[in-house]
C-alpha cells in the first residue's frame, strides 16, 4: 500500500472513530512509525509502505481509534516549544496552561524579584516548574501527590537541562511543607473538574484515559482550590504572588474562597483578579499575598 492511499483510508478510519482531526492524527502515527516529520511525508506520498512499518502503524491506529489521547500513544506533547513526555499517569499540557505561564512569568518580570522558592503546585508531568526555570532562572519547588507524575517530572526537567534548579517533593498540596514563609510565588494548575462534570463524562480521551487525580476537583470543582486558599498563606513571603489555572465559570466562586478565610476569619489575599483564556472564558486566577 502507498503512504497517501494508507493514510486517507487511516483518516476515515479515526474520523468513524469520532477523532476530530483524524488526518493530523493519522499523518502523526505514521510519522512516529517512519521516523519522519509530518511534513515530509508529502514527499514519501507514493512510497510503498513496508509489512512492519505497516504493522506497527495499524497497532497504532488502534489505539488512537479507541479514542487513546496521541500525546500518551506517541508518548510525548510540544509544549512551550518544548517536548514533555507523558503517560496516563499525568495530564497531557493544554494551551490554557501556557497562557498561566505567559501571565506568571510577565508578572514576574515586572515586580520585584524576591528570594525564595517559585512552588509549581500539583505539578503534574512538570511543564509549569520546568518552564519557569527556564525562562526565570530561578529555584522551583514541584509538589505532587502521586509517585509516577513526580518521577515523570524529574525525567522531564533532565531532558529539559533544569534538574538542578528544581527540588520535587511528594505531598498532598503543602502539608509536607515547613510551617514558615519560604515561597515566593506559587504557579499551579490543580484537579478543578466538578465532580458533577466527571459523572456527566468529559470528552471520551479525557474520560478514559487522562488521570482523574489530576482532574477531580470535588463538589463543583472547588475543594482542591479551597484548600490551597486555607493551607498556603503561613508558606508565603509577604507581597508573593499565586497564579491558579481555574475552570471556565469558576471565576467569581475562586474569588470568594479567596476573600472569605473561614478557618481563620482573615483575609490574607488582596488583589484577587480573573482573567479570561482566548474562548473568552475565566482561566487564569491572580491574588497576592498582604
Ligand atoms: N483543562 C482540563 C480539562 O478541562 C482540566 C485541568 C485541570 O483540572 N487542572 O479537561
Amino acid at each position: 500500500m502507498l503512504v497517501h492511499e494508507l493514510l486517507t483510508t487511516a483518516s476515515i478510519t479515526l474520523a468513524k472513530a469520532g477523532v476530530e482531526n483524524s488526518q493530523i492524527d493519522a499523518e502523526l502515527l505514521l510519522g512516529h512509525c517512519l521516523k519522519k516529520s509530518r511534513s515530509s511525508l508529502y514527499l514519501l506520498s507514493k512510497e510503498d509502505v513496508s509489512v512492519d512499518i505497516l504493522t506497527a502503524f495499524n497497532t497504532l491506529l488502534k489505539r488512537r481509534e479507541q479514542r487513546e489521547p496521541l500525546a500518551y500513544i506517541l508518548g510525548v506533547q510540544e509544549f512551550w516549544s518544548m517536548d514533555f513526555l507523558v503517560s496516563p499517569d499525568v495530564l497531557i499540557p493544554r494551551p490554557e496552561t501556557e497562557l498561566l505561564l505567559e501571565t506568571a512569568i510577565k508578572y514576574w518580570k515586572n515586580n520585584t524579584q524576591q528570594s525564595g522558592y517559585i512552588l509549581d503546585l500539583c505539578c503534574g508531568s512538570g511543564v509549569i516548574a520546568i518552564v519557569l526555570a527556564k525562562e526565570l532562572g530561578v529555584q522551583i519547588l514541584a509538589i505532587d501527590i502521586s509517585n509516577e507524575a513526580l518521577l515523570l517530572a524529574k525525567e522531564n526537567a533532565k531532558k529539559n537541562g533544569v534538574l538542578n534548579q528544581i527540588h520535587f517533593m511528594q505531598s498532598d498540596l503543602v502539608s509536607a511543607c515547613i510551617n514558615k514563609p519560604f515561597l515566593s510565588m506559587i504557579v499551579s494548575n490543580p484537579p478543578y473538574v466538578s465532580q458533577q462534570d466527571l459523572a456527566q463524562g468529559l470528552q471520551d480521551e479525557v474520560q478514559w484515559y487522562e488521570p482523574h487525580l489530576a482532574l477531580d476537583g470535588g463538589d463543583k470543582g472547588l475543594e482542591i482550590i479551597r484548600r490551597i486558599a486555607e493551607d498556603s498563606p503561613p508558606m508565603m513571603l509577604s507581597d508573593s504572588a499565586l497564579f491558579m489555572e481555574i475552570g471556565n465559570d469558576q471565576g467569581a466562586d475562586v474569588v470568594s474562597l479567596f476573600t472569605h478565610d473561614r478557618k481563620a476569619n482573615t483575609q490574607p489575599y488582596a488583589n484577587c483578579v480573573v482573567s479570561k483564556d482566548y474562548s473568552g472564558h475565566d482561566r487564569i486566577f491572580h491574588t497576592t499575598i498582604k
